[in-house]
């Protein structure tokens, strides 16, 4: 008999990552299931344990101050563990970032390349610097940040300054990200802070007071490369939030590749089935899966970290697809996980039933968020029992959990607490 329980993690976002660190943790053997990108590769960057938007309704509905929320000791651990990620402390004021579009949001942490507003001083001046790029109107955003509420209450004042920060042809053009990862090289994040430098001098030899420059999602494909810069400055440095499939995406991606490394045998393969078979659980690789992956992988638990609708982990099976053969033969469950196991999907504490029309549900009254309710696309998923347990030794984490809010810090938190009881699993 093996002597250190097996457990296999389907799913390498931000819950099958944390799976993974805590049956590490808890003296298993892991092997790492990689389906490929899901909702985590789309991170801007932005850290929440529940959605922002509810607690800035709720403070405010409440009058009370805006504070970031107590997390786990085992999250802020896998998060320090992690490395890229920056958390404010319990209690104080949250992290406060600024979006492209010229809105500032709070929010629980944030990826170590952003600035958040709410560090800097009282009366602090932040500097955009003025790039040739289609998604960089410096003047605009300074304009548009400056006249948020936020921006008022933490007293931080914004402006735009001439810059010349591109150094190669076509530049202007590029994609974010390959921006980004340009500056992962030293001697081209060196030029950047020689640029910068200038921009900070005559500001100053203007009279004009820099405390902060806030720049594009530009800084690091690796790695935050955001607080060298400061470092060389003297000044805090820092990006907008990005955009979806963009340089903070990245970041975590390597973050995790950093952290499992060492701890996880990977397979970068999509799974077909889990079943149990002769008392164990059988995995088995999707049949397109790269030769070498197909082999069945035996596990004494399993966590199902394979996301919500936006991950993929969940297909919405339209009834509409049956219209070129006219009605539907019968109704049915329009949602289906990405691969066969023995657990139960469902939606609002109920199992998911076979909706009342042969065509499904009526998305435009149940596929948004309203005050009162989440989307039915946004809570749909696993039904799990204590420690996250969906059948005897299979255990679901993150958003393909059914009414859960979908948040990192969530997926991260389930995550932890799932690869945990796997490890722990004995029949
Ligand atoms: C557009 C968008 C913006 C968001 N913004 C924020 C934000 O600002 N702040 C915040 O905190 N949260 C945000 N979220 C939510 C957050 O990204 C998710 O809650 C979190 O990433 C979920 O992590 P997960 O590991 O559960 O799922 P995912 O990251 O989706 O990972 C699941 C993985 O499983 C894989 N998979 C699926 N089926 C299989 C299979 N059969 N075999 C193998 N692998 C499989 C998928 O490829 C995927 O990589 C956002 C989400 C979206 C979609």
């Amino acid at each position: 008999m093996n002597a250190r329980p097996r457990v296999v993690v389907i799913g390498a976002g931000a819950a099958g990552t944390a799976a993974c660190y805590a049956a590490h943790a808890a003296g298993a053997e892991v092997v790492l299931f990689d389906g490929g990108p899901g909702a985590t590769s789309l991170s801007t960057g932005a850290v929440d344990a529940t959605p922002w938007e509810q607690r800035a309704a709720a403070a405010a509905t409440l009058g009370l101050a805006l504070v970031a929320e107590p997390l786990p000791a085992e999250v802020e651990a896998f998060v320090t563990a992690l490395g890229c990620w920056q958390l404010v402390p319990a209690g104080g004021p949250p992290a406060w970032l600024a979006t492209e579009s010229g809105r500032l949001r709070s929010a629980r942490g944030h990826d170590r390349a952003l600035l958040s507003l709410a560090g800097l001083p009282h009366g602090a001046r932040v500097v955009l610097p003025r790039v040739e790029r289609a998604e960089w109107d410096a003047d605009a955003l300074a304009r548009a940040l400056a006249a948020d509420p936020a921006a008022r209450a933490l007293g931080v004042a914004l402006g735009a300054a001439d810059a010349d920060l591109l150094r190669l042809h076509g530049e202007e053009r590029i994609p974010a990200a390959d921006l980004a990862a340009r500056h992962d090289d030293p001697e081209r994040l060196a030029f950047l802070g020689a640029r910068l430098e200038r921009v900070v001098a005559d500001e100053r030899r203007r009279d004009r007071r820099v405390d902060a420059l806030l720049l594009g999602p530009w800084l690091g494909s690796r790695e935050a490369r955001a607080r060298e810069l400061g470092e060389r400055l003297g000044l805090c440095v820092g990006e907008v939030l990005g955009t979806l499939g963009g340089a903070p995406g990245l970041r975590l991606e390597a973050a995790r590749a950093r952290l499992l490394g060492p701890r996880v045998d990977l397979v970068p393969a999509r799974v077909r089935s889990v079943a149990r078979v002769d008392g164990e659980l059988v995995v088995r690789p999707a049949a397109s899966s790269r030769a070498g992956a197909g082999a069945p992988t035996r596990a004494d638990a399993v966590v199902l970290a394979t996301g919500g609708l936006a991950g993929g982990g969940i297909r919405y099976v339209a009834a509409e697809q049956d219209a070129p053969r006219g009605a539907p033969a019968r109704a049915r469950v329009p949602f289906a996980l990405s691969l066969e196991a023995p657990v139960r999907l469902g939606v609002h504490g109920e199992d998911l039933d076979i909706t009342s029309s042969t065509l499904g549900p009526s998305l435009d009254e149940v596929g948004w968020p309203t005050s009162a309710a989440p989307s039915l696309l946004e809570s749909v998923g696993l039904r799990a029992g204590p420690h996250r347990e969906l059948a005897p030794g299979i255990f679901g984490a993150g958003d393909a959990l059914a009414d859960r809010p979908r948040t990192l810090l969530g997926a991260v938190a389930t995550g932890l607490e799932a690869g945990r009881a796997a490890a722990e699993r004995r029949d």
